[in-house]
């Protein structure tokens, strides 16, 4: 099934696709939306996908049971919704590493059934490895 976008009010919202930033207002019209402010079809896209289902990739950070490295930092593999965000960082706050690992290697598959990955983002306990 197709998402719909159910937009009662204005909405702007900053097009993060390129460093121009610029800012799409999003506005109901004849049971669709009016979109104006964006100056690239990548602008448009990043408009619809936040009102229909916004993206994001979580970056943070785990405990490990190493000494010299009490937490290393992480992110997902992929972007997540927005909305599962706070449960992704839930489950992750309660994971404890007890094995050393190195850039790139996975610390929890398919975290929250989000189909997603989340990957080690540092070689902080690579030294002893
Ligand atoms: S609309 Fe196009 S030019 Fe503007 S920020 Fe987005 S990608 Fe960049």
């Amino acid at each position: 099934m197709r998402d719909t976008i159910k937009l009662t009010q204005p909405k702007e919202i900053v097009c993060i696709v390129c460093p121009n930033g610029c800012r799409v207002l999003c506005e109901p019209s004849d049971g669709g939306v009016r979109y104006s402010g964006y100056q690239c079809k990548r602008g448009l896209a990043y408009a619809e996908a936040e009102l229909i289902r916004p993206m994001r990739t979580l970056t943070t950070s785990v405990k490990t049971a190493f000494a010299d490295a009490p937490v290393v930092s992480v992110r997902t593999a992929g972007e997540i919704e927005k909305s599962k965000l706070r449960e992704v960082a839930g489950e992750l706050g309660k994971l404890t590493l007890s094995k050393r690992v190195k850039i790139g290697d996975v610390v929890a598959q398919n975290v929250c059934g989000t189909g997603v990955d989340v990957v080690c983002t540092s070689d902080r306990l690579v030294q002893s490895l």
